[in-house]
């Protein structure tokens, strides 16, 4: 039996950037990387920004070269899948009936695409959005198609329609949610992209939610809205959240529901077995302390840090502010911390002028930035939400003073 000191269980953002962090940490030992996708890790976001747009080679993601891996002794061991875990023996199969052994374990597994439920939800012609595998077939759908129905307004529904209108698609957007970005910002981002999307041609309908997908010939012909109405479409893009997965760590003992439980520094509750990035669900103090799951790069790569440094001795708690951006036509969001629970928004800028800052507040206190084409305020920001500063909404909105006027004195 193989058997490793490191073994890392996924080869996302999270995976491949412990096992960077941990040789730059002057680990030692062995490290295997064990991943269900063929490629060698790569970038995510692009697939719904320039790689959909065909602007950027695949090459062009991957986070580091192959060479990279090889020079630092890492093993990767691409398009295989880890089915079980055996935490007492410490070791873990794979589908292919593999028994790998190891000293650590770190699962970095992110989620698979939440799929649509409803009668018709199995017909070509209905895509998701999480992997080279799964961009890849779409493109090679959509040469022929005109019209695309885009179920989710949230990042990836909304960056996908703005690449497929620039490339001259129909685009309609289903939320059932009351506005676009509901989960994650406040009305007024929402209102602002719905504009922006409706001004390129993209028809936003909120409050719709799907009954079925129609077909003939056993492809999607169009989408089934509860009063009955059929939006028709060519393709139909999913993009209604992922489901983390965990179900091998959840059978092997490991506490969690929505994602696997852990702790500040990453440990779940299985002895030598560690999560991170999407898939681990955590107290976040930038969210009021509320356990949740970040699904971002920020986090991966910040949790993978938290993790190898634990396994090199010197540790830190995992406390650090959520980033995250958007593109969207040449549009540039960058947020800063969580709008969770906010109770005041300070708007910085000019809507009309497609540059501003909605700043969140709650008692007070500055918790979230939503930055659009103001990646000076973005920057500034920061210092801001680490330190909940208090500041005047007056003085905030004031667009002469620098966010970093308000910086807490060193
Ligand atoms: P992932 O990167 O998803 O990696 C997990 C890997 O584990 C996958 O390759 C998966 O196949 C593999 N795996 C799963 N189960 C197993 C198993 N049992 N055995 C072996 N391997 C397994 N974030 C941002 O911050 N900004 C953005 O603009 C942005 N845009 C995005 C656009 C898209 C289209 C998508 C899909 C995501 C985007 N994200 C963005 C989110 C970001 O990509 C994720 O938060 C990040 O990739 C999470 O990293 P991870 O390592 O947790 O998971």
């Amino acid at each position: 039996m193989r058997s490793f000191d490191i073994l890392i269980v996924g080869a996302g953002h999270g995976g491949a950037n412990c096992a960077v962090q941990l040789r730059q940490l002057g680990f030692a030992g062995s490290i295997a990387i064990i991943g269900e996708e063929p490629e060698l890790p790569y970038e995510r976001p692009p697939l719904s920004k320039d790689y959909l747009a065909g602007d950027k080679e695949f090459e062009r993601m991957l986070l580091r070269p192959a060479s990279f891996w090889a020079d630092r002794n890492v093993t990767m061991r691409m398009g295989e899948t880890v089915t079980t875990v055996d935490a007492a023996a410490r070791t873990v199969t794979t589908a292919a009936g593999a028994t790998i052994g190891y000293g650590d374990l770190i699962w970095a597994t992110g989620g698979a695409p939440r799929r649509l439920s409803c009668a018709g939800h199995d017909l070509a012609g209905i895509h998701a959005i999480r992997t080279r595998a799964d961009v890849d077939a779409l493109k090679d759908e959509l040469a022929p198609a005109i019209r695309i129905a885009i179920v989710g307004g949230g990042y990836i529904g909304l960056e996908t329609a703005a690449v497929l209108s620039k490339l001259g698609k129909q685009v309609t957007v289903l939320e059932a949610m009351d506005r676009v970005l509901a989960r994650v910002a406040g009305p007024a981002l929402s209102h602002f992209y719905e504009a922006e999307h409706r001004a390129h041609g993209v028809s936003i309908r909120t409050n719709e939610t799907v009954s079925a997908i129609s077909g003939a010939d056993g492809r999607a012909t169009g989408v089934v809205l509860a009063d009955g109405e059929t939006i028709p479409a060519d393709i139909v893009i999913v993009g209604i959240g992922i489901v983390p997965a965990v179900a091998p760590l959840l059978a092997a003992g490991a506490a969690g529901s929505n994602g696997v439980d852990v702790d500040d520094h990453c440990r779940t509750s299985l002895p030598h077995i560690f999560a991170i990035g999407d898939c681990a669900a955590h107290t976040n103090s930038f969210a009021g302390g509320a356990h949740i799951r970040l699904e971002s790069v920020q986090n991966a790569n910040d949790m993978a840090t938290t993790v190898a440094r634990l396994l090199t001795g010197n540790p830190k708690p995992y406390h650090a502010v959520p980033w995250f951006w958007s593109n969207q036509y040449d549009l540039r969001l960058q947020t800063m911390g969580m709008s969770l629970g906010y109770d005041t928004t300070v708007l910085r800028g000019d809507l009309a002028a497609r540059s501003f800052s909605i700043i969140y507040l709650k008692a007070g206190r500055i918790i979230a930035l939503d930055c659009v084409n103001a990646v000076k305020d973005y920057v500034q920001g920061k210092a801001l939400v680490e330190q909940g500063i208090r500041v005047d909404p007056a003085v905030l909105a004031d667009v002469d003073v620098p966010l970093k006027a308000h910086h807490p004195v060193a």
